[in-house]
């Protein structure tokens, strides 16, 4: 592959830092959890230890942070998503409609469910496209939704629910990326039936692993808690459904153990009392990279209603008028320069990133046409909390650089 010869004879600049570095814990989080393990009570259920489980207290205090009756922690977000399918009438064979632009988690979680997804396309703002999920929603019966906030990027959630609501159609919002944002006043996650959040390293609370289910339909946080294996220790839950409720489900509910242990859940109630503070960090550092990008010559970025409050820990932006094999050599020659943009427009499944015609296993393995299109020009970078404005003005740089070196390559 071609690279880059710096004219005038200097080294080009490079990113000092790296870009996949998870955020840090804060030392609050991390006295608990010791303090926890210490204690060695380390599963969130004991015949005596009531309801003031590290697991119980976080439920109860993201809850209370967005706004709904019941949060139940799982192990991950993709349990919970397989939950709130569960929770939700999905039953072998049912139809599940899903965004094409999302993380391998989400078809997963509704395979996993027994369910059978149907692609809807994006947008040029990566969001779902309403008119084609009216579209496919006709066309195959499909009753559910678990619509993917992808990237941060949030649909209108008004004509969303309205389209929704009109068409007999329950949404699950995957809110893996957008924990603390929010549409219209309103946080995401309490749109739909229920919201799915990740405790995941990657994503905006880094417990390791770990998810949560939010909701406010009784019967669904009922079994959701029975499914995630609370054997019939669910009074311990801070904020728990009525007894009747468990009565309704608790003797025909089995017990799918994807529970979350105390010390992700230590880790995680820190961070979630100190979200709003990194939510300034990120948007800060998104604002300053994208209004650099922007001026760009060829770069699109996503547009940003005034009614999305997001929370942008990376950024996506498309390249227009390169070739594929210019379009790599682009990508490589930032990566080489430590500037590393993912993509998913690869042929083979990389990392994090896939697309529907990676996902074999579906009846119908196509990337739907205008998702495929954009993603085969789509940049997704990854902002880590300490990156500088120096170093936001490096990237910027970097990127502007090697997207002048490629467009000149001959037969770009
Ligand atoms: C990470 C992610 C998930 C799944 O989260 P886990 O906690 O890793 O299961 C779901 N959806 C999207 C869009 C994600 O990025």
């Amino acid at each position: 592959m071609a690279r880059s010869v710096p004219q005038s004879g200097a080294a080009p600049a490079r990113l000092d830092l790296d870009l996949s570095e998870p955020a840090p814990i804060p030392e609050e989080g991390v006295v608990r959890a010791i303090e926890t393990i210490r204690s060695g009570w380390l599963h969130r259920y004991g015949e005596s230890l009531g309801d003031a489980s590290e697991v119980s207290r976080l439920e109860e205090e993201f809850a209370r942070s967005i706004g709904v009756r019941y949060a139940v922690a799982v192990n991950s977000c993709g349990s919970a998503m397989f939950l709130a399918l569960k929770c939700s009438g999905v039953e072998p064979g049912t139809k599940v409609l899903m965004n094409a632009f999302t993380l391998a988690p989400v078809p997963g979680a509704i395979v996993h469910a027994g369910g059978e997804p149907v692609l809807v396309d994006i947008d040029a703002d990566l969001t779902i496209d309403l008119g084609d999920l009216e579209r496919k929603a006709a066309a195959s019966g499909a009753r559910h939704l678990l619509l993917s906030h992808m990237r941060g990027h949030i649909v209108d959630m008004t004509r969303l629910m309205t389209l929704c609501e009109r068409l007999g159609v329950t949404v699950i919002e995957d809110c893996a990326h957008t924990m603390g944002a929010g549409w219209a006043g309103h946080p995401t996650g309490t749109f739909g039936r229920v919201g799915c959040f990740s405790l995941q390293a990657y994503k905006h609370v880094n417990a390791g692993e770990g998810g949560l289910l939010a909701t406010n339909d009784e019967d669904v946080a009922a079994r959701a808690i029975l499914f995630s294996g609370s054997y019939m220790l669910y009074g311990q839950h801070r904020n728990r459904p009525s007894e009747e409720a468990f009565a309704r489900w608790r003797n025909v509910t089995p017990n799918f153990s994807l529970r979350l242990g105390n010390v992700a859940a230590a880790l995680a109630r820190a961070q979630i009392a100190t979200l709003p503070g990194r939510k300034r960090t990120w948007n800060l550092v998104y604002g300053r990279l994208a209004a650099a990008l922007a001026e760009i010559d060829g770069l699109r970025l996503p547009r940003r209603p005034q009614a999305e409050d997001y929370v942008q820990s990376s950024i996506q932006f498309t390249v227009a008028g390169l070739g594929s094999e210019a379009f790599r050599s682009f990508l490589a020659g930032c990566a080489e320069r430590g500037v590393v943009l993912k993509w998913f427009g690869a042929a083979q499944p990389h990392g994090y990133t896939s697309v529907p015609s990676h996902w074999g296993y579906l009846a119908d393995p196509r990337t739907p046409p205008a998702t495929a299109e954009i993603v085969s020009r789509l940049c997704d970078m990854r902002i880590p909390l300490a990156l500088s404005p120096e170093q936001c003005d490096r990237i910027v740089e970097i990127i502007a650089e090697e997207l002048r070196r490629v467009r000149a390559m001959p037969a770009a």
